[in-house]
């Protein structure tokens, strides 16, 4: 009989024990994601009021031990343990691994061996049945792009055929202040954007909700559009834009003021970008 199964709600960091992967069932990804947390002190550079980990602070990753890294990913890709994995605790419907996803509780890339975690994982993805056709996907905020070891990641990503999302979730610089607790420049975010986009395939990851009942405003939402238009004008190559919705409960004080906006609202904001010439994908 199948115990403790995973759901798409359980996005627990321990969920298999371990200390920097973690498999969830992934609504968005429709099947297994293996997560790779490089952020077990739960350490971020930015405060989003929506972020699901708990006893979030301000912080990079700590150093990375790439033999443990290493070890976890075979320990639980060795075809008998995922086999059995998968018979209790994965529901029936599931089966094997949609994606690798460089996400955490914090921003990946402050990783100071980021590259080498990005090439770890492309060759060990190789290495076993069970993943050899996840994709790799880096879950980011995009601040630290103009480091050199997070650009030389972002080219191993690309060579792995892996995908970039892109967290935008305001374009101007009170929005990114409130939302994001980040002092950023919205010139500075579209130039890691657009660094981004030309070193790898990147979606644009926005999350939409209300903040004391009060969807996103004109003012921001006229801001946005702005923003999807001059980067379709310049040709900046961005894949689209995925909207999501508050999926899980924020773990941080503002959870409260937090809440959906309405199927409606998020269908036509939805078309309203894809006017710019952006394909969306959209989910609440
Ligand atoms: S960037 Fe991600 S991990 Fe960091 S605070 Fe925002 S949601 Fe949380």
């Amino acid at each position: 009989m199948a115990t403790n199964l995973l759901s798409a709600r359980d996005h627990s960091r321990e969920s298999a024990g371990l200390r920097y992967v973690y498999p969830v069932v992934s609504r968005r990804a429709g099947g297994l994601s293996l997560g790779i947390n490089l952020n077990p002190n739960n350490a971020c550079n930015w405060g989003c009021i929506y972020c699901q980990v708990p006893d979030l602070r301000r912080g990079a990753a700590p150093a990375t031990d790439l033999a443990q890294l290493e070890a976890e990913l075979r320990g639980f890709l060795d075809e008998a343990a995922f086999r059995r994995f998968l018979a209790d605790r994965v529901p029936t419907e599931v089966q094997g691994i949609h994606d690798i996803a460089l996400s955490g509780n914090g921003e990946p890339t402050s990783s100071k061996v980021f590259e080498q975690v990005v090439e770890l994982l492309g060759k060990i993805r190789s290495e076993y049945a069970a993943s050899a056709d996840a994709k790799l996907v880096l879950i980011t905020n995009g601040s630290l792009v103009r480091q050199a070891h997070v650009q030389a990641g972002l080219r191993a990503m690309a060579r792995l055929d892996g995908e970039v999302w892109f967290k935008l979730d305001s374009a101007t610089r009170q929005g990114m202040r409130s939302i994001n607790g980040t002092t950023l420049s919205p010139a500075r975010v579209r130039e890691h954007l657009e660094l981004a986009a030309h070193l790898c395939a990147t979606w644009i990851q926005t999350c939409v909700f209300a903040v004391d009942g009060v969807a996103p405003s004109h003012e921001e939402r006229t801001a946005y559009l702005a923003l999807m238009r001059e980067l379709v004008g310049a040709r900046v190559p961005v894949r689209g834009v995925l909207l999501y919705g508050l999926a899980r409960p924020s773990m941080q004080a503002e959870a409260p003021r937090l809440t959906p906006v309405s199927e409606v609202w998020m269908a036509q904001w939805a078309s309203e970008i894809a006017a710019c010439g952006l394909e969306v994908k959209w989910r609440l």
